[in-house]
């Protein structure tokens, strides 16, 4: 069955109540969450206004085409947004597809692997520990020799309670 990586993201309100609410609804809507890493928090970069972001890496077994994880997560996204704080207008979550095996894919509406996952700190700290040996099927490296790479100079750091 094939593995997609899953990025979740969010920096409203209940943070981890949120993450964990989407990990359900993945659970329910896209297939088993096989791995998951730690969660990180980030400082919002570029707006420093905000607040810091949650992220986390999920590997979830699907029997789901890549188009259909898509529509799973945007409907996920969407319903968590929805039905929780409409009036704040922002997305409480964001889920991105980081990796979907070893698929390249590129269409109008889907970039595979994601595009800026070799350039963003907290995507990689999250990654390495779910999937270290992954190599990336454009660049050719693993994740330990991306995160080496990575010039992405934001801090991020392990979330405490
Ligand atoms: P964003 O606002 O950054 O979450 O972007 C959401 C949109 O980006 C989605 O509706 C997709 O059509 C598109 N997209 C392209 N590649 C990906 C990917 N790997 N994971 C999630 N969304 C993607």
């Amino acid at each position: 069955m094939p593995n997609v990586y899953l990025l979740l993201g969010g920096n409203l309100g209940e943070r981890k109540t949120f993450l964990q609410l989407a990990r359900e609804a993945i659970t329910q809507q896209v297939g088993s969450v096989i791995s998951s890493s730690r969660l990180y928090e980030t400082a919002a970069w570029g707006k420093t206004d905000q607040p810091n972001f949650l992220n986390q890496v999920l590997q979830v077994q699907t029997t789901l085409s890549p188009e259909h994880v898509l529509q799973a997560i945007n409907f996920i996204e969407n319903e968590l947004g929805r039905t929780r704080l409409e009036h704040w207008g922002a997305r409480l979550i964001d889920i991105d597809i980081l990796f979907y095996d070893d698929l390249v894919l590129q269409t109008q509406r889907l970039t595979i692997p994601h595009p800026q996952l070799h350039l963003r700190k907290f995507t990689l700290l999250p990654l390495v520990e779910v999937a270290p040996d992954m190599v990336h099927p454009v660049l050719h490296k693993n994740i330990h020799q991306l995160l080496e790479h990575c010039p992405d100079a934001l801090e991020v750091w392990e979330f405490q309670e």
